[in-house]
C-alpha cells in the first residue's frame, strides 16, 4: 500500500475543499471497500479526507419520505424501526449483503460508491479497461461466470455489486449531493452508469461532489416486498442473481409494482417492461412468467455465464411469488 495523507473533516464544505485541492484525494468513511483496492494496489489515493464526523448520521421521516444520511451504518438502516415498517425491502437487501461486522462499518454513501468484485480488477497484473483506461478487459475472453447479461459492452461486462442498490434502484430513491456548484438530487436511475467506452466512471457523481443522504419517496410497497439472491454460498457472497420486488396489491389485482435485478449488470438494472406489462394484471403465475420472459429482452450471455439466463428469470417468478403471497 502507498503512503498516503490522513485529513478528517468536519463539515461537508470542508470535504468538498480538500477534493478540489487533490485529484488524487478520495473520501473514506466506513472504508470496506476503499481499504481493500489500497491494498491490493488497485486504489492508491495521495490522501484519505474522513468524512465519519459529518452531521449526516440520522434517519428521518419528512413529509412521506424517508431520508437517510450518507454516514448512517448499514446496520443502523437495516435495523431501524422506520425503514422496517415503511421501506422493508431496503432492510431484506441489506441484510443480504456483507457480513454484521462489515454491515457495522459500512454507510449508505459507501454502499452507493462500491466498485465492482470483476477478480481482473483486483488483480493488478491483469489487463482491465476500469483500473487501467485502453488495458483491455481481462473477463471478456477469461473467466466471466459472475459478469454482465445486460447492458455490457466491448469495454467491459462487470456488474454492480451491491445489494443496497438494487432495492433503491425499486424504491425509486433519490440521492442528495452537494459539490462546489451547490446541491443537487440524481435519480438513482441516473446515479449508476452502464460502462459504454468509459469504464473507469461507475457514477454519474462529479470529482469534487459529496453525498449527503438518500431519500425514498412514499409508498404503498411495504406489505409486498421480496429481496431474493442466490449465491454460492448462505452469506458473505455476492449475488449470482438478485431480484427485488415491491408490490402493491387491491385483492389479487397488481395496483402497482417496481422491480429490479441485481449481479446482471454495471448498474442496478430496472425492469420496466415486465413493470408496466403487470400493472392491472392479476397476481398469478402465468402473469408472472409472462414478465419474466419480457424482462430477459436483450439479454446477452458469455462463455461462463449463460446459466444466468435461465437463473434470472427463474429468481424473478419465485420472487414475484414470494412478495404477492401466491403459492403455486
Ligand atoms: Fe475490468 Fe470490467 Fe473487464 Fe472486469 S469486466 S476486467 S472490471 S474492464
Amino acid at each position: 500500500m502507498n503512503n498516503f495523507q490522513y485529513k478528517r473533516v468536519s463539515s461537508p464544505i470542508a470535504a468538498i475543499t480538500e477534493l478540489a485541492k487533490d485529484p488524487a484525494a478520495k473520501l473514506v468513511a466506513g472504508g470496506t471497500n476503499l481499504i481493500d483496492l489500497m491494498k491490493y494496489g488497485v486504489m492508491s489515493p495521495d490522501k484519505l479526507v474522513d468524512v465519519n464526523h459529518l452531521n449526516f448520521n440520522e434517519i428521518v421521516k419528512q413529509d412521506g419520505s424517508l431520508h437517510i444520511g450518507a454516514t448512517v451504518r448499514n446496520a443502523v438502516a437495516s435495523a431501524n424501526a422506520d425503514v422496517l415498517k415503511y421501506q422493508p425491502l431496503l432492510s431484506q437487501a441489506m441484510l443480504s449483503g456483507a457480513s454484521p461486522q462489515l454491515r457495522n462499518k459500512a454507510t449508505m454513501g459507501g454502499n452507493l460508491l462500491q466498485r465492482t468484485r470483476c477478480g481482473y480488477f483486483y488483480d493488478i497484473s491483469a489487463p482491465c479497461n476500469k483500473r487501467q483506461p485502453g488495458s483491455g478487459c481481462g473477463a471478456m475472453g477469461g473467466y466471466n461466470r459472475m459478469h454482465a447479461i445486460f447492458g455490457a459492452s466491448s469495454s467491459c461486462i462487470a456488474v454492480n455489486p451491491s445489494d443496497m442498490n438494487v432495492a433503491l434502484t425499486a424504491l425509486d430513491a433519490v440521492i442528495l449531493v452537494t459539490g462546489p456548484k451547490g446541491d443537487r438530487k440524481i435519480p438513482i436511475s441516473d446515479f449508476h452508469r452502464l460502462p459504454g467506452t468509459h469504464p473507469e466512471l461507475d457514477t454519474t457523481l462529479d470529482r469534487k461532489e459529496i453525498i449527503t443522504g438518500i431519500v425514498i419517496p412514499d409508498n404503498a410497497f411495504a406489505a409486498n416486498t421480496t429481496y431474493i439472491k442466490v449465491r454460492d454460498r448462505a452469506s458473505y457472497a455476492f449475488a449470482l442473481i438478485s431480484v427485488a420486488v415491491a408490490m402493491e396489491l387491491e385483492g389479487t389485482t397488481i395496483k402497482d409494482i417496481r422491480l429490479a435485478m441485481g449481479g446482471v449488470a454495471h448498474k442496478p438494472w430496472r425492469l420496466k417492461e415486465a413493470e408496466q406489462m403487470l400493472k392491472g394484471k392479476q397476481a398469478s403465475v402465468e402473469n408472472f412468467k409472462m414478465a419474466a420472459e419480457l424482462a430477459m429482452k436483450g439479454a446477452r450471455a458469455y462463455e461462463h455465464n449463460a446459466f444466468k439466463l435461465k437463473l434470472a428469470p427463474n429468481t424473478m417468478i419465485q420472487a414475484l411469488k414470494t412478495a404477492s403471497g401466491i403459492k403455486a
